[in-house]
C-alpha cells in the first residue's frame, strides 16, 4: 500500500488531473504533475508542476524523483512515457492497458476477442476495405479515426444512400479507421469500475448520459432503466475490468438498446466526465477512489446518497462574459467546479456543476432550468470583453 503522506504522479494537468490532485491532497498525498502546458488546471493544486512533453525523459525523470506512484489522467499519454515510468515506479491503470484503450482498433479488437458486447465494426486502411466493411455492416454506420478520437472527434457518419467510397475515404484523411454500425440507441449510460490490485472491485451506480454535439452535457445517477439493466451494465464494466487486468479506475461507455440489453461503446482507463456527480453525490467520489485504487488501498463505499444530476459547462457560456455565478447558487442544492482554465474557447470544458436533491425529478428539472438560464444569459448580453 502507498499510504497518505506518499506522492502521487499524474501524467496530464487537465480537469482529471486537477480534481484527483485535490482528492490526493484531500487525503494527505503530496501530488506532481507533469504537462506540457505551463499553468495547467492540476498545477495550481499540486506540489510540483512541471511543465515538459509527455516523452521527454528529464521531465519523467524529474516526475520520478518525486512520485511514489504513478497515473494518468488521459489516454493520449505517449504509452513510451507510461512504461518509463512503470519501469521505475508502481504505474496504474498498466501501461499495456493504456496501449488498449487510447487506440479504438485497439479496443475493439480486445471487446471482440473478448467476446463483449458491441456494435458491429471492421478495421478499414483503404477506401477498397472501407467499401467491403460497408456491404457486410449496412449503413447507416460510423466512421472513426482509429487514433486520438474523442468526444465525437474523427468521426463521420455515413447515412444511408450510395457513396464514392474512394472521395469519402480521402477526404477522412485519416490512416485507419474503424466502421461501426450505427446503433439505434434508447439511451446511453457508463459505469465506473475501480480495482486496487488486491481482489477488491467496486462499481459506482449506472449514469446515465445525454451528449448534445457529441459532448457531454447531462449526467444523470442513477439513470433511468430498468433494474436488470443496470444490473447488466455493472456485471459487464466488472467483467471488463476483470479481463484487463485493470489497477485503478475504468469508464465504460455504454449504449441501451430498446430491447434493454447493452453494447460497449468506448473504455477509458481513468476518471470520467460521466463520474464528476460522485463528487457531490456519492459517499466516495470517483477521484478518491481513484486515489484509493492506485494506492492500493482499500476502496471506498460508492453508493450515491441522493440523486443528483451533473452539467457541463462549456466554454461558449462565457460568450458575455462571466457567467452569472450567484444566480447559480442561489440554487442550495447546485454544487459549482470550476476548473481554473484562463480561457473560455467554445466547446471547451471549464467546469461543470451538480444538483442533488431528494427526487430525481426535481434535481433533473433544476438541472435543466440553471442551464437554460445561463445559456441565455450568454446569449442574450453583448460581450463584454
Ligand atoms: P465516441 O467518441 O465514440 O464516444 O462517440 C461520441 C458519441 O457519438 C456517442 O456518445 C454517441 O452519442 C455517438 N455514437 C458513437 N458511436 C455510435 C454508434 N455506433 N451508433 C450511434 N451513435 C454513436
Amino acid at each position: 500500500m502507498i499510504l497518505p503522506g506518499s506522492t502521487i504522479g499524474i501524467l496530464g494537468g487537465g480537469q482529471l488531473g486537477r480534481m484527483t490532485a485535490m482528492a490526493a491532497r484531500h487525503m494527505g498525498y503530496g501530488v506532481a504533475v507533469l504537462d506540457p502546458a505551463p499553468r495547467c488546471p492540476a498545477g495550481a493544486v499540486a506540489d510540483l508542476e512541471i511543465n515538459t512533453p509527455y516523452d521527454d525523459p528529464a521531465g519523467l525523470d524529474r516526475l520520478l524523483e518525486r512520485a511514489d506512484v504513478v497515473t494518468y489522467e488521459f489516454e493520449n499519454v505517449p504509452v513510451v512515457a507510461a512504461e518509463r515510468c512503470a519501469a521505475r515506479r508502481p504505474t496504474h491503470p498498466a501501461p499495456r492497458i493504456l496501449h488498449t484503450c487510447q487506440n479504438r482498433e485497439r479496443e475493439k479488437r480486445f471487446l471482440g476477442d473478448a467476446g463483449f458486447p458491441c456494435a458491429p465494426f471492421a478495421i478499414v486502411a483503404s477506401a477498397e476495405e472501407l467499401a467491403a466493411a460497408v456491404a457486410r455492416i449496412g449503413l447507416p454506420a460510423i466512421l472513426k479515426t482509429a487514433d486520438f478520437g474523442y468526444d465525437g472527434k474523427g468521426q463521420r457518419k455515413l447515412t444511408a444512400g450510395t457513396h464514392d467510397w474512394q472521395t469519402v475515404w480521402r477526404e477522412f484523411g485519416a490512416p485507419r479507421a474503424v466502421l461501426e454500425g450505427f446503433v439505434d440507441f434508447q439511451l446511453e449510460l457508463s459505469v465506473i469500475v475501480a480495482a486496487n490490485g488486491r481482489g477488491e472491485f467496486t462499481v459506482f451506480p449506472v449514469a446515465e448520459n445525454i451528449h448534445t454535439d457529441h459532448i457531454l452535457d447531462f449526467s444523470i445517477v442513477p439513470a433511468r432503466v430498468l433494474p436488470a439493466t443496470a444490473r447488466e451494465a455493472s456485471d459487464l464494466a466488472c467483467a471488463i475490468a476483470e479481463s484487463l487486468g485493470l489497477v485503478g479506475l475504468l469508464a465504460v461507455e455504454m449504449f441501451v438498446l430498446r430491447d434493454g440489453h447493452v453494447l460497449v461503446n468506448e473504455l477509458a482507463p481513468r476518471p470520467h466526465n460521466s463520474g464528476h456527480w460522485s463528487l457531490d453525490g456519492a459517499l466516495t467520489s470517483q477521484f478518491e477512489q481513484h486515489v484509493r485504487a492506485v494506492c492500493g488501498l482499500p476502496l471506498g463505499d460508492t453508493r450515491a446518497h441522493h440523486p443528483s444530476v451533473m452539467v457541463n459547462l462549456l466554454g461558449d457560456l462565457w460568450a458575455a462574459g462571466t457567467p452569472d455565478w450567484p444566480r447559480l447558487l442561489a440554487d442550495t442544492g447546485a454544487k459549482l467546479h470550476l476548473y481554473g482554465k484562463p480561457e473560455a474557447r467554445p466547446g471547451r470544458k471549464m467546469g461543470h456543476f451538480t444538483v442533488v436533491a431528494d427526487e430525481l425529478d426535481s434535481a433533473l428539472l433544476r438541472a435543466r432550468h440553471l442551464k437554460a438560464s445561463l445559456l441565455a444569459a450568454a446569449r442574450a448580453i453583448p460581450s463584454r470583453r
